[in-house]
């Protein structure tokens, strides 16, 4: 299954590559608003699951909130090589200075993978490759040792990219094995203006066979989803819509199972599973809380964090951020424990939002916010 750039760029970010901030969205007024909320200039493009976008006219630079509303138009509904554009990115644009390209690639006939990289990206691989054979650097990769921080220099050395890359190739190298990818592809991987490495595009082909590891991969394939599933599907949330009326946000899978039994447990009933990853940036917070809470069954929320690589102070961070986007209608209840669980508690004291409060233990969370849901 082929993902949309949407979706390949929330996994590299859940891997921690950086890419710019961006939203989606179906309505030419709704990228109105999301350029405004991107500091009016905003770079539009295509979602389609097809590459040449660029030189097909599906990528555009819009200067203000008006032009992104009508650059928008034109592109949606537009046909690229047989794709019809259903949604468009609005992106945040980067100044960039140098643009690379760099991928893994299962190769089958050798029985391992095969790293590809590039310092001549942004044009499509293919040219360079038939123009300037050499520009292109070729590297086996033994699955069963994968891409060691010395792989990755070895690789970045071969195309002529910049050290500051190594880390980069080493992260997309972990999108591959743990998301079971068969292709990952970044073109262009681009140094911005200051010096920092980001991915301004995504490709990624994941491993049919492996569908039953990854038993929220759902997407395209149900077409009858329920609309909120679908919603959450755009911006690449693992959601799923379940009976009841206290809405769910935690990270990892395992704990938003047993926030869904505390919750149960409680005498309540959960209204979704949704694991924002480990991540949780504040742009998956916000957009994880707009789908919870475009629930019109959901009557309180609970978020439940366990902070581990990512400390809790940089999820409160994401909670306050997100609450200042998407202003809630019902109360939170949050909990957080776990790596700098103090300084997260602090961070969300500090901003004191009259619809949130904090609880310290998750069964204590759960009955809050049940007890919420089930009395206001
Ligand atoms: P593709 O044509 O389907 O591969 O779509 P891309 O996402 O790669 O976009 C096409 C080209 O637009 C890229 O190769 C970049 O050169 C350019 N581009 C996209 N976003 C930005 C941006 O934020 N700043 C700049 N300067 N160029 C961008
Ligand atoms: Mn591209």
């Amino acid at each position: 299954m082929d993902l949309y750039e949407h979706q390949a760029r929330q996994l590299f970010a859940e891997h921690g590559i950086v890419v710019p901030r961006a939203e989606v969205t179906d309505s030419p007024k709704r990228a109105r608003e999301i350029a405004r909320r991107l500091g009016g200039r905003v770079v539009v493009k295509a979602q389609v699951k097809t590459g040449g976008r660029g030189k097909a006219g599906g990528v555009k630079l819009a200067a203000d909130p008006a032009a992104a509303e009508l650059t928008a138009r034109q592109i949606l509904g537009m046909d690229i090589k047989g794709h019809t554009v259903g949604t468009v990115m609005l992106a945040q644009p980067v100044d960039v200075a140098e643009e690379f390209y760099v991928s893994y690639v299962l190769d089958r006939a050798a029985g391992r993978f095969l790293a590809i990289a590039s310092a001549q990206g942004g044009t499509e691989i293919e040219e360079v490759a038939a123009t300037r054979p050499e520009a292109v650097a070729r590297v086996p990769v033994d699955p069963a040792e994968g891409v060691t921080s010395a792989t990755a220099a070895r690789i970045a050395e071969a195309a002529g990219l910049p050290p500051q890359t190594v880390d980069v190739l080493v992260r997309l190298w972990e999108v591959l094995t743990r998301e079971d990818a068969l292709l990952v592809e970044v073109n262009p991987l681009v140094r911005t203006g200051d010096g920092r490495i980001m991915a301004l595009d995504g490709k990624v082909t994941l491993d049919d066979n492996a569908r039953f590891r990854h038993a929220l991969w759902g997407g395209e394939d149900s077409a009858d989803a329920d609309p909120l599933e679908a919603a959450a599907a755009t911006k690449g949330l693992h959601y799923v819509k379940l009976d009841g009326e206290v809405g769910v946000i935690g990270n990892g899978a395992g704990l938003v199972m047993s926030t869904l039994d505390a919750v149960a447990g409680c005498g309540a009933r959960p209204a979704n599973f949704l694991d924002i990853g480990g991540g949780a940036s504040a742009q998956v917070m916000a957009d994880g809380l707009s789908v919870v809470l475009s629930d019109p069954a959901v009557r309180s929320v609970l978020v439940n964090v366990f902070g581990g690589i990512t400390a809790c102070d940089a999820v409160a961070d994401g909670i306050v951020r997100a609450l200042d986007a998407v202003r809630p209608t019902k109360p939170l209840v949050v909990r957080l424990d776990g790596n700098n669980a103090a300084r997260g508690r602090a961070v969300l004291e500090a901003r004191a939002h009259p619809l949130v409060e904090q609880a310290t233990t998750m069964d204590g969370a759960a009955g809050r916010a049940a007890r919420l849901a089930t009395t206001t």
